[in-house]
């Protein structure tokens, strides 16, 4: 693709900036299946500590964090609740039940990215050899770039702690979570028993994720990350991507999301478009008809505009999106759609 002025399929697409590339270069290393490695060591305890947990364990993708904390806290047989569209049940190749043999039991969200807490109670299995057994509860924030409120989380944790279920984060987008409530990442992540963190999102790092909990419970994770190969040797090369974004690229996430507003704001009352959501870096359009689609793609791609062409579109920005590229990409939306 010869750059495009905005690429809006996900912001997973951004390059490493120079200076992430030199704090690559620059790394200090060592064998990491050794815990030798003093940059993914200094990593994981920062980390740790951004989440008010005890310990961190680098990993190859958000993916691998999820599937991981799956097994650690879940048996063979046991079963875990999840929303239906949730990235650790829809979008993760059913890794858990091929891998761990864990059941999901997933459930619909309702509009604002929640599960509804008495569906979560009701779907619950009796202790009785006919069932699984419930053992964890796996929510997602921002979830479709939605934020959950403390409350929601603080309530989900009550429920937990009632029903003697352990609760994990799928935080691979928290970092926005955490610019939109101004509320630090552990306000957040305190209230669960794991959390997964992605730096290859809007933080821009090429490769690297994070599972964050109890030091017993990242031992055990880290046996599984070995087991699933993703023990990794001199990958302070990559950790150093991540300390890079850590300091450079969490707090301008306030840019990405005033960028979204632009966008949605400018792409209200179009005729062919309807703007269905924004939400932090997100914005969702529906195309009048989803025949428009192709043709949508194809105006905006002879504008160096690449769009995933879903219906409905999601559109999402990032560090490679500036100011200009959401002009452009309005200005293109309007010669698209008739007065
Ligand atoms: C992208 C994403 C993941 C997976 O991240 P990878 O690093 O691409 O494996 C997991 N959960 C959520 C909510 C995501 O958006």
């Amino acid at each position: 693709m010869p750059n495009p002025i905005a690429d809006f399929r996900s912001d997973t697409v951004t390059s490493p900036s120079a200076g992430m590339r030199s704090a690559m270069a620059a790394a200090e290393v060592g064998d990491d299946v050794y815990g030798e490695d003093p940059t993914i060591n200094r990593l994981e305890a920062r980390v740790a500590e951004l989440a008010g947990m005890e310990a961190g364990l680098f990993t190859t993708s958000a993916t691998q964090s999820n599937l991981l904390a799956l097994m650690t806290h879940c048996q063979r047989g046991d079963e875990y609740i999840v929303g239906q569209q949730a990235h650790s049940y829809r979008y993760e190749g059913g890794g858990a039940a091929a891998l761990g043999g864990i059941q999901p039991q997933p459930l619909e969200y309702l509009p604002d990215g929640t599960l509804d807490l008495k569906a979560v109670l009701a779907a619950i299995k009796p202790d009785d050899s006919h069932y699984a057994r419930t053992r964890l509860l796996c929510l997602e924030n921002t979830h479709s770039g939605q934020v959950l409120s403390l409350e929601y989380q603080q309530a989900a944790r009550e429920l937990c702690d009632e029903q003697g279920l352990d609760m994990h984060l799928d935080g691979a987008r928290v970092f926005n979570a955490h610019i939109n409530l101004s509320v630090q990442i552990a306000d957040i992540t305190k209230k669960y028993d794991s959390a997964t963190f992605c730096f290859s999102k809007g933080l821009g790092a090429p490769v690297g994720s994070m599972l964050c909990g109890s030091a017993d419970y990242i031992d055990r994770a880290r046996r599984w990350r070995k087991v699933v190969g993703g023990g990794m040797r001199q990958a302070g090369i990559l950790a150093a991507a991540c300390e890079y974004a850590l300091d450079h690229n969490v707090t301008r996430l306030v840019e990405d999301q005033r960028r979204a507003e632009a966008l949605a704001a400018g792409l209200s009352g179009l005729s062919y478009l309807t703007l269905e959501a924004q939400h932090t870096n997100m914005v969702f359009v529906r195309l009048a008809s989803a025949d428009m689609v192709v043709p949508w793609r194809q105006h905006l791609a002879q504008r160096g505009i690449v769009v995933s062409g879903e219906y409905p579109e999601r559109m999402v920005t990032h560090l490679d999106i500036d100011d200009t590229a959401i002009e452009r990409t309005i200005a293109a939306a309007n010669q698209f759609c008739p007065n």
